[in-house]
Formats: structure tokens, sequence, C-alpha cells
């Protein structure tokens, strides 16, 4: 069933009349059924005759598995009239139990894709695509229906009898309707001036049948509601532009828009829009969704999670009104399910959302959006191991339209894939300026090192930020501070010993997080030094397990000392320096929820807060105009990780974070402290210089062969047992070296290794990673083993495809 549109969410009510005998005796109708578990092909089972006319793609099934028949969830990923096994042998499907289809179409094809690209199975694939919400369709309305029992004739005669207008009126509507045909009942009251019981008093007799349906609401309704503020225009219609709002272009803008709107209105392309934090790249993106839905068409747009704050929302809120469906963890499943409803229905044509809107029945889809595109958290780190942006770009090609991906700091994949490619598909356009000709933010670099050797004791605060800090509050101005490091101290040292306390059940240390009795809303520096007390626990950043500080060293008795920083500690400075100071500390310890997010958030806006402190989730899309001061306590946290792209991760944080300071009138500045002053890395930063960055660190990945100049997979093996995962990994590998000589492919592959983490949460963990110049190769390498039984990817064994992290 080739529809343009996916056809989800049809109303499949009326009953089909039943195949006539002679048909059904001969012929068999077969399904390709993707189960919801890690069986790596979908398998085929016969459609009971009751249920030939219903069934369809994208629908989600229950069928029996495995020599005990058991009854598992699946979806139907084709519909066939035949099968290759013996017909003797195929079970019948036990249920349809949606008989909406869920997935067709194009997100059908883009799950066959996925499933094969990164080698995850199809009913894990269709299972990730679909909410939760939608799947347990939770959140139905009760909704009740009118259908008549007599039939047209009968009801032209009672019609002829009746007196009561009401009545009369209620027959005569119903008299309007096809056969076979309902109607809401409370469309049927109002229409025909009746109240409810008036038509159920016809029910009574015998007249009409009132049935109870589960439905999802999918009239658009308020659920943008709390995002609206006193400013907003509540506009409903949206492809009218609300002008008032609208931003005149800067030159640089009009002219960025001149190259983007021919592609937009285009087929498949991918444009990389480089824009230096500040250079109006939402605008952009704006202007050309609204040129998208001027054609009746539809919009993704996808953001990091961290950065679905009510600000970011308000900006496509406030300019396509009620068009917008933002799908944010905050959503209840209800709403999810709703808001999907109302996607797949159509009533709002623009998604915005984090890695899985990808997903989105959006109908006619006409353009996709990937801001910051360089974010790793766009990569899925649990099976389906997708890459959303990639994804997204998949997404582009399936459909015909143009992508945009925005970034100031571009991920080095797609730098180089843009410079590089030859077909005319990749385009760039640069941004740098930022509006109205503010400057960037000047940087300041502040040596940790010569600074704590001129004052005694331990300090966070170099005596320059302190001063920054003191001057900006003063002015009455605001300062965000970055530590990229969560809790009070991430090194409890045993001198005697000479060791750091590790986890009992990961390869890494324990951190040290103070307890605070103060909540979050009376988190003044008054009340925080009251509260300073040292009770508190360790915990493991890998597998969350916690334990009591102990008093002294398992080991040895003799006294412990807590090293390295956290954002508490920073907390703890900042209240014994700046009393007075409103400040709030924001991580994932204290934000619980999007709500305590957005409390805070706002309260910064309003001028309560004077400052924010905390970890990367501060450095995000964040527009406040008030502020002017950034201040990063240390630079060098990500730069020591053992992953090749600890540079390229350091830049792109210490750019983005530094973007949020003079975003408005008033310039900014940046207080960048590190230990490692000559670090190239942290050099660049300074400047802000992408390019000078990029350049360095590509001349450097080119001479090691590393991405983007060749393409990885990872397949990481993890037990309990450290002797069956040797055994486990070596037997893969030798299987995948096999393959590997035998194509004659030009794959290169590691030696099995334990990981960068050897252990996480009791399971030991080693790794084979294979590189080529041509993902192709590698993937014609697993797909091989794959189709062998040699890969089959489960809780075991994760293979990673396009690793974004190799920890
Ligand atoms: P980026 O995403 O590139 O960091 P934004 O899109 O957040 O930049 O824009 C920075 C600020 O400038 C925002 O407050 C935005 O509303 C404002 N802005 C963008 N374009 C214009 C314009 N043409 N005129 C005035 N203000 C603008
Ligand atoms: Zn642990």
């Amino acid at each position: 069933m080739p529809h343009d549109a996916p056809m989800l969410f049809e109303p499949r009510d009326v009953a089909p009349a039943q195949p006539s005998e002679t048909d059904s005796a001969r012929s068999h109708t077969y399904v390709e059924v993707a189960i919801e578990q890690a069986v790596d092909r979908a398998l085929d089972y016969v459609v009971p005759q009751a249920l030939v006319q219903e069934i369809a793609q994208g629908q989600r099934v229950k069928v029996p598995l495995g020599r005990g028949n058991k009854l598992v969830f699946g979806f139907v990923t084709k519909v066939k009239s035949d099968t290759s096994f013996d017909p003797k042998k195929v079970k019948p499907i036990e249920q349809i139990v949606d008989s909406r289809e869920l997935v067709t179409g194009p997100l059908m094809e883009m799950a066959l894709w996925l499933s094969r690209y990164y080698f995850s199975p199809l009913g894990i694939v269709l299972d990730a695509m679909v909410p939760s919400g939608v799947k347990k369709r939770t959140g139905l309305s009760r909704v009740r229906y009118v259908r008549p029992i007599l039939g047209h004739e009968k009801l032209t005669e009672l019609l002829a009898q009746i007196k009561a207008p009401r009545r009369r009126a209620v027959v005569a509507r119903l008299l309007e309707l096809e056969p076979g045909e309902s109607i809401e009942l409370t469309k049927l009251a109002q229409e025909s001036n009746a109240s409810p019981t008036v038509i159920k008093k016809l029910e009574e007799v015998g007249v009409l049948e009132i049935e109870l349906r589960k439905e999802l609401l999918l009239h658009v309704g308020n659920e943008n509601a709390n995002l609206k503020t006193s400013t907003d225009t509540g506009a409903s219609t949206a492809t009218v532009l609300t002008t008032a709002l609208t931003p005149t272009l800067t030159p640089e803008q009009a002219a960025a828009m001149d190259r983007l709107l021919p592609l937009v209105e285009g087929g498949f392309s991918v444009t990389l829009v480089r824009g230096v934090t500040g250079s109006g790249k939402t605008e952009l993106y704006l202007r050309a969704i609204s040129r998208v839905l001027e054609r009746g068409k539809g919009a993704i747009v996808m953001v990091p999670e961290i950065a679905l704050t009510p600000q970011t929302m308000k900006r496509f809120t406030q300019r396509f009104g009620d068009e917008v469906a933002v799908m944010h963890s905050g959503l209840s499943a209800a709403s999810r399910h709703r808001m999907w409803g109302q996607i797949a229905s159509g009533a709002r044509r623009i998604v915005v959302g984090a890695r899985s809107a990808i997903f989105a029945p959006v109908r006619d889809l006409g353009i996709i959006v990937v801001d910051e595109e360089h974010e790793s958290s766009y990569k899925q780190d649990s099976a389906p191991r997708y890459h959303g942006r990639d994804v997204a770009i998949k997404r582009a090609q399936v459909q015909g339209i143009p992508i945009i991906l925005g970034s100031a700091t571009p991920s080095l994949e797609m730098w180089h894939r843009t410079a590089s490619d030859t077909r005319g598909i990749y385009h760039l356009i640069e941004l740098n300026q930022r509006v109205a000709n503010r400057p960037m933010p000047e940087v300041e670099l502040i040596d940790l090192k010569a600074a704590n050797k001129v004052r005694g004791g331990m300090h966070l605060f170099s005596p320059r930020l302190e001063q920054c800090l003191k001057h900006t509050v003063d002015r009455g101005e605001q300062a965000i501070l970055l530590l990229n490091r969560r809790g009070y101290s991430n090194f409890i040292f045993c001198g005697s010993c000479n060791e750091p306390v590790h986890c009992r059940y990961c390869d890494t240390t324990m951190t040290y997080h103070r307890e605070l009795s103060v909540p979050v809303e009376a988190r003044t520096t008054a009340a925080m030094a009251d509260a300073g007390s040292r009770a508190g626990q360790m915990q493991c950043h890998y597998c969350m397990t916690t334990q009591p500080l102990p008093a002294t060293c398992p080991k040895c008795g003799k006294k412990l000392s807590l090293f390295g920083l956290g954002t508490q500690r920073v907390e703890e400075e900042m209240t014994r320096k700046f009393p007075g100071v409103v400040f709030a500390r924001v991580d994932s310890d204290v934000m619980k929820g999007a709500m305590d997010y957005e409390t805070l958030l706002s309260r910064f806006a309003s001028g309560e807060l004077q400052v924010l402190m905390g970890t990367q989730m501060l450095a995000k899309g964040l527009d406040f105009p008030n502020v002017t001061l950034v201040g990063i306590i240390n630079g060098d946290t990500a730069l020591a990780l053992p992953d090749f792209r600890a540079a390229e991760r350091t830049f792109q944080l210490l750019t983005q974070v530094s973007g949020r300071a003079g975003r408005a009138d008033k310039p900014g500045r940046v207080v960048l402290q590190t230990f490692l002053p000559d670090d190239p890395t942290i050099r660049s930063s300074m400047t802000h210089d992408y390019l000078a960055f990029a350049k360095g660190e590509l001349e450097h990945r080119k001479q090691v062969g590393l991405p983007p100049f060749s393409r990885q997979a990872r397949i990481v093996v993890r037990d309990t047992i450290p002797e069956k995962l040797t055994m486990r990994i070596e037997t893969l590998a030798a299987d995948l070296r096999s393959q590997i000589e035998s194509t004659a492919l030009p794959v290169r592959m590691t030696r099995p290794a334990p990981c960068a983490i050897g252990r996480i949460a009791g399971y030991w963990r080693q790794q084979v990673v294979l590189t080529s110049e041509k993902l192709g190769a590698i993937q014609e390498v697993l797909t091989r083993a794959r189709r062998m039984s040699k890969l089959i990817s489960n809780d075991r064994v994760a293979v990673d495809v396009d690793p974004v992290s190799l920890l």
C-alpha cells in the first residue's frame, strides 16, 4: 500500500465484508513480523481469514514465538501472498493489537535501513521509533458514538410519526448519515439541538445504539500552553508570519538566506550552516521552515535534549503557534501520545524535539533542521545505536527534501564531508558576524598553576576571576560559571596506600558528593554556609552505586584526602567568597526534572539569580542578554580523556559556553582558567577560531588515519566472568578476521583489548575496533558475519557503527 503520506491513525472502524469462501480456500496471506526483542530477522506468519482484510504494514501484532509458543509483540513489516518456508509450519498471528499503521511509508524504509546500517534487530529499531505512550495507547479518551439501528426506510417512517421536535431533529440528522456511518454523540446533540437524554431515550426504544470508543483527541488543544508567557501572541494560524516578531535580517543573514532559499525549494541537499555563537542561525531556520509551510509541508527540528528549554521552544511557538509540537522529556506519556497523533493526522506540522524526533510521523515532510549538529548526545548509547543527525540526513535523502545542519563548531566529520563533496549535495553557508555587529567576547587565559603559586591554600577562583565576577554583579549584570564535572571531589585518595577509592563494580574512581539539606529554591549563599556539613556519600558516575564516605581508608585505616574538583566544591567556594550573591548550581544532581530547570532559568531571566554555575547543561543554547561574564573554572577537564575526540569536544564546549556572553548590547568577557595554557586547543578557543582549530586537528587526524579520514565500527563484548569474556571476544575476532581475509576487503581490525573503562556495573568489557576508508567495506564484513549468525547484537554484544566515544 504505497501511500504518499504515511497513513497512520486512519480509522478502521467499519468491519469489512468477509471474502467469499472460494477466494479464501486457495490463497493465503502472510506477513513478515519483526519481534520487539533481539530476534535478528523478521519471521513469517500466516494471517487467519478473519484478519485478512484488516492486516496492514506497520500494525502492532501479537504472535507465538519458539517451541513454547510464547506470545510476543511485533510489527508487521510486510504483507505478502506467499512464504518461502513450509506453509504447514508457518504459525498464524494471534491478534492485531493495534489496527493503526504505526510505521509506514518512508518510516518503514528508514527502519529497514537503520537495522542494516547499525546492525540492530529490526524489531528493536521499530520499538525505538514508536514512543511507548503510543504503543500502550496511553491517555485515550472515551468518546461516545451513535449509530442508527433502523435502516433508512424505517427511520423515514419513524420521522413521519414522531411529534416531539427534538426527537424529530435527532432522527432527521441520523437520516443524513451514510449506511454504516456513526456520529459522535456530542456532535449529534449539538447539531440537532437536543440533550443527550433525548438521544439515550431513543436508544432505549431501539432506534439507535450508543457505543464507547477509545480515541485519541486529535484536535489541537493547549499542550504548549505552559510555554506561553504574557508576551505571546497566541497566534493559531501559523502560515501567517507574525511580522511583529520577525526581525529584519542582517546583511550577512540576508546573503545566507539568498543562498538557502533555492536549496529549501529543491530536492535533497545538505546545508551546513557554520555561524559563530549569536550570529542568528535560528532566524534562518525559522524562515526556511516558514517557506516550507507556505507550500503546505511540514518540518522536523532537532535540538539537543538539554537545549530544549522553554526559551528555545518559545522561539518556534511564537512564530508558528499551534503548528508546533514540542516533544520534550517533561511530557507525560499521554501528551506525547496526543502530540504524536496530532503530528500524524497533520493537525500539527512542525516537530521540535531531541534525538527521537527524527522518527516523528510528520505528513508530507518538507525540511529537516538539526541544530548543534556536532552534539554527541545525538548518538544513542543503547540499541539501536543510531546517530540522530545521520539518520536525519538519511531521512532527507529518502524523502527527497533539504536538510540544514547548524553549529558554531561543526563536527569534523560534517566539516570534512562538506569540504570534500564532489557531487553537489553538500553546501556550506557561513555567518562570521554576530547580529548587530556585536563583538565576540574577549577571552582571557588564566594559568592556574601560576595563580595558585602566588597565594596559599586551595582556590578554584583565580584573583582575576574573583575580580571580574565581583564587578559583574556590582554592575547588576549576570554571569555563568562552568565546571563540567558534578559532585564535590572526584578523587578520594589515601596518601598512605597511594591509591584512590575505586568503585566496587567499575574500573573507575568514586566521586564524593556532599549532601546539602538546603532545597534548590532556598539556595542563597547564607543558607548554604549554614548547611556546610561534611555529610555525604561516594557515588560512581558509571553504575550510579552509592556508598557512605568511609571515615578512614578501607585498606589501611589512614586518613583520606579529597582531591579533584566538582561543581559542589565551586559552590562551597562561591558561598565563602561571595556572601550575598544569589546563585544556583545547575547539574543533573540538582535538576531532577525538566520543570526544575525551567523554573531556574526563568528566575535567571528575571534577574533574581545573579549567577548560574554548573556543568555543560549551561553551555547550550542559552540566550540571556544580561550575561556579560562567563567563567570557566577549569577548561582542561575533558582534554585528558583517552579518546581521540577529546580535543574536539573541549574546543566545542569552550566555544559554546563562551558564546553565552555578550549576546546583546553589553559586550561579554570570558575568563578561561587552565593548567595547560600552551595547549593548542585551549589557545584556539581563546580566539573562537574554528577554522584554525579544524585545520590543525584535521591534519593530525589525517596523519594517523583517524575519522573523518577513515570510518569505524566498534564491537564491545561484556561479561561478568573474565575468562568467558576473553573466549567470546577471541571467537568473534577470529570469525571477523576470517571474513576480512576471505573477502580481501581493506578493513583493519584491532586485537581484542579491554575498553578504556575495563569494567562497568560488574561487567568486564573488551572491544575490537574495525577501521577502513570506506564504511561499506566494514559493513560488508559485519553483514557476512551477521548472516552466518556469528555476530548477533544483544545485551552482551554491542555493535557500534560510527562510534562517537571509545571509552
Ligand atoms: P545562534 O543560534 O547563531 O547562536 P541566535 O539565533 O540565538 O544565534 O541569535 C542570537 C540573538 O540575536 C537572539 O536573541 C536572536 O533573537 C537575535 N537575532 C537574530 N537575528 C536577528 C536580527 N536579524 N535582528 C535582531 N536580532 C536578531
Ligand atoms: Zn561503578
